[in-house]
């Protein structure tokens, strides 16, 4: 017996490799914003989730400098042993304030909230339809659930209906999972549509408001807003970390539903409460959310002004979205890489995402707020400039 156990990793590597799917990860040298340094060059950003351009907010960065001197760099336990701040619950309460919901719990992640909602609220004999599209983490908080998972096309919604008929009586309970805005097409979820089958179905239905808090309705409280859906029976989850720019994750929901969390939901009970500062950097956040409208303003006038040029005027192959997320789907991964770097050589930083995050290789581009008129006039000649390669 002389294999080396771990061979397989370089061996596993080079297939990833060979497929142009590696990936690694590259630096920024500056504040987030619609600008940053990359490299040593000054890029104009079109991959930040940083919609609306707080996380660079002097506000954000007194906030969390403030609560740091006072409460520290570490929260020193999880929320219900020494962890937990009355910070917490202030960035709770305004987070039920602002998705009008009963309560809401703030997680380490989006990602840990999608893990911990899930797999807490149904179980082995449950049924869980998922959207297709949907994010990692609401697949891996499916899978580890125990449930049964049936995934379902968005388009045409029968199909969902379909499952929901053949299958909806075998199981105890059933829960709908979607993305509200998919993360990497920058569609929305019909969910007026899911809810209304919910309710002729008797299934609970969890929205991921990744994309969209911040981003969507009046009051930025994301598509349920958006649609007129608040006040209906629905678990929202969401990140702090895109619009909201900072870092955590959270559940908005009945009272109810947040009590039973705080008591069954493993990656919120067994894990350090957030740090002071990301904590009082979100809360600072929200709070501009609700009072700074003309963000919101601003972000759609700039995603009104891409399509304008992009689509129309140079009609370019922009999948055309309501949200500020485009895509611009390449032949295979090998073509979005060299898109991508042309677009770096050019001035833009916009990544090639590719297999297996999603099933079409493609340049993603995401507008912020904070995006000037010259800067989407720059991207719309570069993308041109790429495609005539
Ligand atoms: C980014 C994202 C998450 C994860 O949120 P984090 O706070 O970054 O872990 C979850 N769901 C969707 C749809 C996302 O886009």
């Amino acid at each position: 017996m002389n294999a080396d156990p771990y061979a397989w990793i370089e061996k596993s590597l080079d297939t990833v490799r060979r497929a142009d799917w590696y990936r690694s990860p590259q630096s920024i040298e500056s504040c987030p914003g619609p600008a940053v340094k990359l490299g040593n060059r000054r890029l104009i950003n079109f991959a930040s989730n940083d919609y609306l351009g707080l996380a660079g907010d002097d506000r954000l960065i007194q906030a969390a400098v403030a609560a740091t001197k006072e409460f520290g760099t570490g929260a020193t336990g999880s929320r219900l042993l020494s962890g937990h701040r009355d910070l917490h619950r202030q960035l709770e309460q305004a987070i039920a304030n602002l998705k009008q919901t009963e309560d809401a719990l703030v997680f380490s992640s989006g990602y840990l909230a999608n893990l911990g909602a899930i797999a807490s609220i149904v179980g082995k004999r449950d049924l869980i339809l998922s959207d297709k599209y949907n994010h990692s983490s609401l697949k891996n908080g499916a899978a580890l659930s125990g449930a049964t998972v049936l995934e379902y096309d968005r388009c045409p919604l029968e199909d969902l209906t379909a499952k929901l008929e053949q299958n909806r009586t075998k199981y105890r309970k059933c829960l709908i999972i979607t993305d509200s805005v998919f993360s990497m097409d920058g569609d929305l979820c019909p969910l007026p549509q899911l809810l209304a089958l919910a309710e002729q179905f008797n299934c609970m239905v969890l929205v991921d408001e990744a994309h969209a808090t911040g981003v969507f309705g009046a009051s930025g409280a994301g598509c349920a807003e958006h649609f007129g859906c608040q006040g209906l029976p629905l678990i929202q989850v969401g990140t702090l970390s895109k619009a909201l720019g900072s870092l955590g994750g959270y559940v908005a929901g009945s009272a109810a539903l947040i009590d039973f969390l705080r008591n069954r939901a493993a990656t919120w009970i067994y894990t350090t409460a957030l740090t002071p500062a990301d904590t009082a950097a979100a809360l600072e956040a929200v709070r501009i959310v609700q009072q700074e409208p003309e963000r919101r303003v601003r972000l759609q006038r700039n995603i009104e002004t891409f399509k304008y040029y992009a689509i129309i005027d140079r009609q370019l192959p922009i999948n055309n979205s309501l949200s500020p997320i485009f895509s611009l789907p390449l032949k295979d991964a090998a073509t979005a890489l060299t898109a991508a770097s042309k677009l770096k050589e050019i001035g833009i930083f916009a990544p090639a995402i590719r297999p297996p995050t999603v099933s079409v290789s493609r340049i993603r581009i995401s507008l912020m707020a904070t995006h000037e008129f010259a800067h989407l006039q720059q991207l719309v000649e570069a993308l041109e400039q790429v495609l005539s390669f």
